[in-house]
């Protein structure tokens, strides 16, 4: 494209919303032939509501449970841990994020922090791992209706759980029906159970082409550069546990407003209006702009 095509482009996605970091970008993405979208804060808005949260340890009240675990999420920049500390003030527990020790966090799997000497991991089934528990208690956690599960271990015990309901956002089957009928083929790539990934999936009508659940940040890499294979592929998405995907894809496009520092480092564009059918629409400009000869 030429000089004033590029410019122009560049402008008009800026206008709606889409930061395209470099004029290099507009080629790549006018060829895209794959896009691939993280779920939790990208398909869906990342606001849960709490359904449940319970203790499963008869000496630790729920309240106890609930300050150490909102503590420990108060150090997280996951979509999850925002609901959790908010739920947790609701019901006037307070969470001191000072009080927690050697906080750290394992992309895809979950948390962990030290509070009042105790080991408190939060996280998906595989954080049981983490927290050294071999012996996992059967216990009926509600996964239906696509929840998010968090697993609560003090110490090596399973301690308590909670589920979280989280709904998708506006316009993302309109964004894939654009994506559709441009050729281009859609995934979702999540780290949250296999039941919350199909329920994205019924959500949208069954809009998206492949759905994978229970990645963890390096599976979402490899299945980007399973796509590449096929065609120049797009990588939409939130989280710091979207970078390895992110920087994989020929684009990373990361969500501006909710993104972490490191997914806005990572991503090609930055969508800061979290309005996906921006998506298409970009991709429609770069190909008008390839097309254009002055
Ligand atoms: P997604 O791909 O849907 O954005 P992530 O890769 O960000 O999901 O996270 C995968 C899973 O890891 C979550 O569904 C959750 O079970 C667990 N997890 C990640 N961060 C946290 C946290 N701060 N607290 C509890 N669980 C977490
Ligand atoms: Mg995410």
């Amino acid at each position: 494209s030429t000089p004033v095509a590029t410019f122009c482009a560049l402008t008009k996605a800026a206008t709606s919303g889409l930061l395209i970091k470099s004029a290099d970008y507009l080629d790549t993405l006018s060829k895209i032939k794959i896009t691939a979208f993280d779920k939790t804060g990208t398909i869906t808005r990342g606001e849960f509501i709490v359904v449940e949260f319970r203790s499963l340890h008869r000496d630790i009240s729920l309240r106890t449970l609930l300050y150490w675990v909102s503590s420990v999420e108060s150090k997280s920049s996951h979509p999850m841990a925002a609901t959790i500390v908010d739920y947790a003030k609701s019901v006037d527990v307070e969470p001191r994020i000072e009080e927690v020790e050697d906080y750290q966090n394992f992309p895809g799997e979950g948390i962990y922090g030290k509070i009042d000497g105790n080991d408190i991991y939060i996280g998906n089934k595989r954080i049981a791992s983490r927290a050294r528990c071999s012996t996992v208690p059967e216990i009926e956690v509600d996964t239906k209706g696509g929840k998010t599960v968090g697993y609560i271990y003090v110490g090596e015990r399973l301690a308590g759980v909670f589920n979280l309901s989280d709904a998708c956002r506006s316009g993302v089957i309109q964004a894939m029906k654009e994506l559709k009928d441009l050729g281009i083929k859609t995934a979702m790539l999540t780290g949250d159970n296999q039941d919350a990934a199909m329920h994205a999936q019924e959500q949208l009508g069954n809009a998206l082409d492949v759905v994978h659940g229970e990645l963890l940040p390096e599976d979402k890499a490899r299945i980007i550069q399973e796509f590449k294979k096929e065609g120049p592929t797009a990588m939409v998405g939130d989280g710091v546990n979207d970078a390895p995907a992110l920087a994989t894809a020929d684009i990373g496009i990361s969500m501006g407003i909710s993104g972490s520092a490191l997914a806005t480092q990572t991503g090609h564009i930055i969508l800061m209006s979290n309005d996906i059918r921006r998506i298409p629409q970009a991709i429609k400009i770069a190909r008008r702009a390839q097309r254009k000869v002055v």
